[in-house]
């Protein structure tokens, strides 16, 4: 599935610019490591060509499963990882040419929430020294300033100033990620990636944080890339949707029309999993179970990525990599069978390998 720089989805062309312009990321880890034969192991592409754009206030959900490529994103573009190449515009800025030490007074605008906030967050400090040890160190606010502010982003967030003196072990789930988001929202910032933000907690409380960031959004004017492996949970929470597969974007579109008319087989296949409430319609929808091997992301297949599970694959499949091709009205699909893609050229994939780094 190549992704060209024009495949980004935008939704407008008359728009303004969006806060976050994404072109053509890619990273790959070495996987096996050295050796004393001198071999460097086998590159393994986590992402690989992806692009997309966020405007100024809204949710882009990114959903696919466990080795997508999904989180690797999320960290490339805090620069926590590194990309082998692409563009990473901020707001009109380029991030990737502004070393490392500008770029760290430029991670203010740029915050992330972790999944397991206990692991975020030390055990060994309270949690008002976690919250405002940002603010210490980028605004060197007095040891006053800091528990004011504390108070007020702890109050942000719905917990009591009482709980500054507490320690991480004291909270509950629920309440660590509270403390946790209060955290990244302590130096303002204007994009916030929340990776797995409510997968670590149970049902009442994931609606209880989730509310709580679109309240946030909505109150603070913030921008948010939403990652998550639960497409009803993305859905709820995001303006659009993107899908990955093995490094790359398959789909992308507005939420609705992703979750109730997704185009790609993959989407189809993810959506067919999830529970309806409605026990008659849950008896007769059919359910997609994908058949067939994953792919090694050392050795993806020839051709399109997915062909190895796709339940419609044509013989082109097996030789074209489609292009995430978007349709003029802000909607992306890299599929042959896909309304409005063009007929394939039967050009191979390109066997030109992305640089790598030796990584986890
Ligand atoms: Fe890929 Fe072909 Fe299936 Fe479309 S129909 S997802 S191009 S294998």
């Amino acid at each position: 599935m190549r992704q060209p720089a024009a495949a980004q989805a935008t939704s407008a062309a008359a728009e303004p610019a969006p806060l976050l312009e994404v072109e053509d990321l890619r990273k790959s880890f070495r996987r096996g490591g050295g050796s004393l034969l001198g071999r460097r192991g086998t590159a393994v592409r986590a992402v690989d060509g992806v692009s997309f754009t966020i405007r100024a206030g809204e949710t882009l959900g990114i959903v696919g499963e466990s080795g997508s490529g999904k989180s690797t994103t999320g960290r490339l573009l805090l620069r926590l990882l590194e990309p082998d190449s692409g563009r990473l515009r901020f707001d009109g800025q380029d991030l990737l040419i502004e070393s490392r030490s500008a770029f760290r007074h430029r991670r203010r605008d740029l915050q992330m929430i972790f999944q397991d906030p206990y692991a975020s967050l030390d055990p060994t400090k309270t949690i008002g020294a976690s919250v405002t040890e940002p603010l210490r160190i980028f605004e060197k606010t007095t040891r006053r300033e800091s528990e004011n502010r504390g108070s007020e982003l702890l109050s942000l967030v719905g917990l009591r100033p009482d709980h500054l003196g507490r320690y991480p072990s004291e909270m509950s789930g629920g309440q660590r990620q509270r403390v946790a988001i209060a955290r990244a929202l302590s130096l303002a910032p204007r994009l916030l990636v929340a990776d797995e933000a409510v997968s670590a907690l149970d049902v009442s409380t994931q609606s209880d944080v989730l509310n709580l960031m679109r309240r946030l959004q909505r109150e603070l004017d913030l921008t948010y890339l939403f990652i998550s492996h639960n497409l009803s949970v993305v859905r709820h929470m995001s303006d659009r949707i993107a899908v990955m597969y093995l490094g790359r974007i398959v789909e992308i579109g507005p939420a609705d029309q992703v979750y109730l008319q997704p185009r790609h087989p993959y989407t189809r296949a993810l959506l067919s999993a999830i529970p309806v409430p409605d026990p008659l319609i849950q008896r007769t929808r059919p359910r997609i179970v994908l058949t067939g091997d994953v792919p090694d992301p050392a050795h993806p297949p020839q051709g399109c990525n997915f062909v190895t599970r796709c339940p419609h694959a044509v013989p082109v499949c097996h030789e074209v990599d489609p292009v995430l091709e978007p349709d003029g009205g802000g909607y992306a699909v890299a599929c042959h069978l896909s309304e409005g893609q063009e007929t394939p050229d039967r050009t191979p994939r390109s066997s030109a390998a992305a640089p790598t780094q030796t990584g986890p």
